[in-house]
């Protein structure tokens, strides 16, 4: 009766009973093979690199397991929310195409059947369980404010005993009625506290599916589970949601393993059924010799959108990551080089418990990989897309130049050992600007990079006499084979091996005689096929470029 007078005291608006809210969630229909994880950010800021990689773990489980998972928004710390985070976070999912089967969606609404899906919208949700524990005896208020606390705190600390709430040092533990009214009218703020029958003498043993058995003390704290503003703290908040949502296995950072103890708590005090936990290690961040974690503040390329701005296709993020995962995929890729990453089934036991090393050069190797697996239409859609938000000065250059760009992009493609040429869509400009004449003209400005071997008379010579042969139907044996005749003409050796056997003969071989016209053409010494950049340019701008070499106001170096 006692404590049903508190929980009146404190919650009088509060009428519903776990039960009602019960049958609001009724348990969801799914296999018992099937796995329903969530991915629960609180939105203070963007997306990193660490979260990005457990979230494909934790989507990976459920769908390769035909379960559902889920996006939560953990957002009962108003004081820590970064506005817009909720946007980028969305945002980064879904360029890195982790699909969530239910969430807040950018348009406000939720979707899904086990919503609202932000926690600040399941307030009233929250205080039935509060109330409902008060009511058991199993939580009460307390009104210390922090001077209150830190006196108890400087005693523990004189008498050498763990500091905190609890025990004998929980004031307000064994509250009545009557005090609290009393402290209630006074006006008092107070937050709601577990009574926790936790000890640190015994300990909890749970098996992680990341790091294996784990032992550790119960929690003997009794926490807040409700701050002063009515709102829940994310310990109670995240147990009622993730029983109500039917969460399954929990995925999450190594920075929440010293936390289990309390949720182990909440659930079984709550009465709800504990799900699997798997705590990840942070990736770590190569730097010189040593590792360390990505710092939020310093570390631009551990946040996802670095990603993204950089041109990194999401599918080469998420293929990179799942040979983070589980190390065997790499064995798997090379035996299927053609399925999608998300036939191989991943293991949590075979994941790596301690951190895994961030390594770029691998990411890039694999990112080149998957962007050669792409057609040059393909190439073109991702960074028109990728451009248009990034880099304006290509993305104009290849918007008025559409069909082209494509042409350019397939150059290489259509082989069995396609180009691996690119691993970011940043990549791209540099390798391809030359193709147009608005930048080439800029380009140019600044002189030829002719080979130095070459003077600049012989170069010219090389480039009026290619462009008197030049025919752009001849195919490539004889468009080779005319180069070799303007090569002899000028003196140079038609093959390496006479120039090697009688170099002193010779003003140079057939490769700098294809080096004048790849510059004069390029102004680039290393280039794609020449011939292929030839018949992609056709004949007029190949020719205008040659006449361009000539141009008086281009000063040549
Ligand atoms: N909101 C918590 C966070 O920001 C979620 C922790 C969990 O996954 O349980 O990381």
């Amino acid at each position: 009766m006692l404590n049903e007078n508190i929980a009146e005291l404190l919650f009088p608006d509060v009428r519903h009973v776990p039960a009602d809210i019960y049958s609001l969630f009724p348990p969801r229909d799914l296999p018992s093979s099937a796995l329903v994880t969530r991915f629960a950010p609180s939105p203070t800021g963007s997306l990193n690199i660490g979260g990005l990689y457990a979230t494909l773990i934790s989507e990976r489980l459920a769908h390769q397991s035909n379960g559902v998972f889920f996006l939560r928004i953990e957002d009962t710390d108003k004081k820590r929310e970064i506005e817009g985070s909720l946007e980028n976070i969305i945002n980064s999912l879904t360029y890195f195409g982790i699909h969530f089967d239910e969430g807040p969606q950018l348009s406000g609404d939720d979707k899904g059947a086990y919503g609202s899906y932000k926690q600040s919208s399941r307030m009233q949700i929250y205080h039935v369980f509060i109330k409902h524990l008060v009511r058991n005896g199993l939580a009460y208020p307390c009104f210390c404010d922090t001077d209150d606390l830190q006196k108890i705190r400087k005693s523990q600390q004189d008498l050498k005993v763990t500091t905190g709430y609890y025990g004998q040092w929980a004031k307000h533990r064994d509250i009545t009625f009557e005090q609290a009214k009393e402290e209630i009218l006074n006006g008092k703020p107070f937050v709601i506290r577990l009574k926790t029958s936790g000890s640190s003498d015994r300990r909890i043993t749970y098996h992680d599916l990341v790091k294996g058995p784990i032992e550790i003390p119960e929690n003997n704290q009794d926490i807040v589970i409700m701050k002063t503003d009515g709102l829940p703290t994310y310990h109670l908040a995240h147990a009622i949601d993730d029983y109500l949502m039917g969460t399954t296995h929990v995925i999450r950072g190594d920075e929440w393993l010293s936390s289990v103890p309390i949720h182990i708590q909440l659930f079984e005090t709550l009465g709800f059924r504990i799900p699997e936990f798997g705590h990840i290690a942070p990736i770590m961040k190569q730097v010189g010799a040593s590792k360390r974690k990505f710092s939020k503040r310093k570390d631009l390329d551990g946040t996802a959108e670095y990603y993204k701005e950089q041109g990194y296709p999401g599918v080469s993020i998420s293929e990179y990551f799942m040979n983070l995962i589980n190390s065997n995929f790499e064995e798997w890729r090379i035996a299927n080089p053609h399925q999608s990453f998300r036939n191989f089934f991943i293991y949590t036991d075979k994941m790596n418990a301690s951190g895994a090393l961030f390594d770029m050069n691998k990411l890039d190797d694999i990112s080149k990989e998957v962007i050669s697996r792409l057609t040059g239409k393909e190439v073109f859609d991702h960074l028109y897309t990728w451009s248009k938000e990034f880099d304006t000065e290509l993305y104009s250059l290849i918007d008025k130049n559409k069909n082209y760009t494509v042409n350019i992009l397939n150059i290489g493609r259509a082989f069995d050992k396609p180009r691996k040429d690119y691993s970011k869509w940043s990549d791209v400009k540099p390798m391809i600007a030359f193709f147009y004449d608005e930048w080439f003209e800029k380009d140019v400005l600044n002189g030829y990079k002719l080979p130095t071997n070459v003077s600049l008379d012989v170069a010219q010579e090389i480039v009026l006499g290619f462009s008197k042969t030049y025919r752009s139907n001849n195919e490539r044996e004889a468009w080779f084979q005319a180069m070799k005749e303007l090569a002899g003409e000028l003196g140079f050796a038609k093959d390496m091996k006479q120039y090697k056997a009688n170099p002193d003969h010779y003003k140079g071989h057939i490769g700098d005689v294809a080096m004048v016209i790849r510059v004069a053409l390029t102004n680039r010494t290393n280039t794609p096929d020449l011939f292929d950049i030839m018949k992609v340019m056709g004949e007029k701008k190949v020719l205008s470029r040659m006449k361009t070499f000539f141009g008086d106001s281009i000063q040549t170096t």
